[in-house]
């Protein structure tokens, strides 16, 4: 039986953060949008622990913000970190920026079944045709562009759907990504397998950081620990690939021994329960998901979240990535089926913005994880992480210094180094070797890189159309005034 052939201006495949998000907000400007999602919302997803920015700044700009408020997840104030040398956990804060904290200096620990069917749901009330059970199977393209998908649907008949434009937000195990060409490069750093589980009754770190996350460092690895709600908690080891082996017995006893090993996880576990039933009753593993594809765009084609590039869940980035890479993917469609800008310069800006995110959760990633390790490793990273061709002491100097300055387009409400730094709680822990170094990574040039752009999508978020932008790369463009498209800076300043 031949297919059935519909016509739309963007196909979004997969509804997870990334895709309701695009979905969402390209709707938001009366264009036709089809969302395919192969799974029946709920279903279950990890990456439990968001940020601020995609809370605040996401959550306001698709009418969220109070939905999530009603859901009542975790609040989470920040993390709690049994990290370095220094045996006592030590908190990092939301509440950063002066102009930022109070009302927004918080984020979510989400069950995701909710979280991501409030987001598709929420998609299809602005006018998203979001169909599920509808698993994408092909992609249309000739030798000039993407044109369109191939799907099921629920009853079996094939469908071919043509488009100007197919977003792939179908995340981490699809295949669709390939048919933007390049290559999936994978991490060695980050090349880490994790196993997790969830567990009732498990202790809290004292008010007010109960909702915190906390990442705690063992030999073979780390643990988090997310509160879920008051009793459920997901627990994950995130281990290398040369422990694998260890992973294909009984799962559960590997994860009881990962615990076991680290005291401060074993002490919160020690009433615990693994729950053993329903959705949280199945362990769980996942490996290679640390990887950026060669390019994220071809014309017709863009990749959005985990189907682009992923990096290590240690300071909850993923859904950050997914949304933020949704929100520059619907800008630069929107700017160019509204004719403003060529498809060449859109995706230029989005490819441009969304690695420079990549990159610098990367190198600060990476900087992170060498805190865990020896002094000469720690030494040696300074200088990748401040990226300045000079000795190992001068970039170790730089990057603790705080004096590396790549960016100068601040605006009063970017953060600074020092407000930074000043997230990390110096308590009385603090004020060792280690305690001080940890201080002082979260005033360097490469993390303030990291928050400024999140600012900038919450400040959006609070401030609507009066937030106005500087570009934020060289000769780049800038968010128009309701943020969901680009403009030149120039044509900016004439609207002002
Ligand atoms: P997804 O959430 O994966 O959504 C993709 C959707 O596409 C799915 O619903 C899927 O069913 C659908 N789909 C797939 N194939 C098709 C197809 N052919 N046709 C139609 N639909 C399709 N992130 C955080 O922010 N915080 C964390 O604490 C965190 N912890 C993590 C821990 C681990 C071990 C790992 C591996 C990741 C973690 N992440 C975390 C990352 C997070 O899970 C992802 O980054 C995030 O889910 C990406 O969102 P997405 O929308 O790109 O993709």
């Amino acid at each position: 039986m031949s297919p059935i052939i519909e016509n739309t201006d963007v196909v979004v495949v997969g509804g997870g953060p990334g895709g309701s998000t695009v979905a969402t907000l390209l709707a938001r400007r009366g264009h036709r949008v089809v969302l395919l999602e192969k799974e029946t919302f709920p279903r279950y997803q990890i990456g439990e622990s968001l940020l601020p920015s995609t809370v605040h700044g996401i959550g306001r700009l698709l009418g969220v913000t109070e939905e999530l408020e009603k859901a009542s997840f975790m609040v989470k104030r920040g993390g709690s970190f049994r990290w370095g040398t220094n045996p006592v956990p030590w908190n990092f804060l939301f509440a950063v920026a002066p102009e930022l904290s109070g009302p927004t200096s918080f984020a979510y620990q989400v069950e995701r079944m909710k979280f991501d069917e409030i987001l598709l749901r929420n998609a299809a009330k602005h006018g998203v045709d979001v169909r599920e059970n509808s698993p994408v199977t092909g992609v249309i393209d000739d030798a000039e562009r993407v044109r369109g998908v191939r799907y099921t649907d629920p009853d079996g008949i094939e469908h071919e759907i043509h488009a100007t434009f197919v977003v792939d937000a179908s995340g981490n195990r699809s295949r669709v990504h390939q048919h933007a060409g390049g290559d999936r490069i994978y991490s060695e750093f980050f090349r880490n397998i994790a196993l997790f589980g969830y567990f009732e009754g498990g202790k809290r770190l004292p008010a007010p950081d109960s909702g915190n996350i906390l990442c705690a460092a063992f030999d073979e690895g780390w643990i988090w620990y997310i509160p879920l709600s008051d009793t459920l908690t997901s627990v994950g080891a995130v281990i290398s690939r040369e422990h694998a082996a260890r992973l294909q017995g009984d799962q559960e006893q590997a994860l009881l021994g990962f615990v076991d090993r680290c005291a401060i996880v074993k002490d919160f576990l020690s009433d615990a329960t693994r729950v053993a039933e329903g959705v949280y009753g199945e362990l769980r593993t996942r490996k290679d998901y640390s990887y950026t594809n060669s390019t994220f765009h071809r014309p017709g084609m863009v990749l959005v979240g985990d189907a682009a590039c992923f990096i290590d869940p240690v300071f909850s980035t993923g859904v950050h990535l997914a949304t933020y890479a949704g929100l520059l993917a619907a800008r630069s469609i929107n700017s160019v089926l509204s004719g403003d800008v060529t498809e060449d310069r859109a995706f230029g800006e989005f490819e441009g913005r969304y690695r420079r995110e990549y990159r610098v959760f990367y190198e600060f990633l990476s900087a992170f994880y060498d805190m865990q390790s020896n002094e000469d490793s720690y030494f040696w990273k300074a200088r990748k992480v401040t990226n300045v061709a000079t000795t190992d002491l001068e970039a170790f100097v730089s990057l603790v210094g705080g004096v590396h300055s790549g960016e100068n387009a601040l605006t009063a409400f970017r953060v600074s180094s020092g407000a930074l730094a000043d997230a990390v709680e110096r308590t009385g822990d603090m004020q060792t070797p280690s305690g001080e170094r940890m201080h002082h990574l979260f005033g360097t040039p490469v993390v303030r890189e990291v928050m400024q752009e999140m600012n900038n999508i919450q400040v959006r978020g609070i401030q609507g159309a009066a937030a106005r932008e500087l570009p934020l790369l060289d000769g780049g463009l800038v968010p128009a005034s309701d943020g969901l498209s680009w403009v030149e800076p120039a044509a900016l300043l004439e609207e002002a």
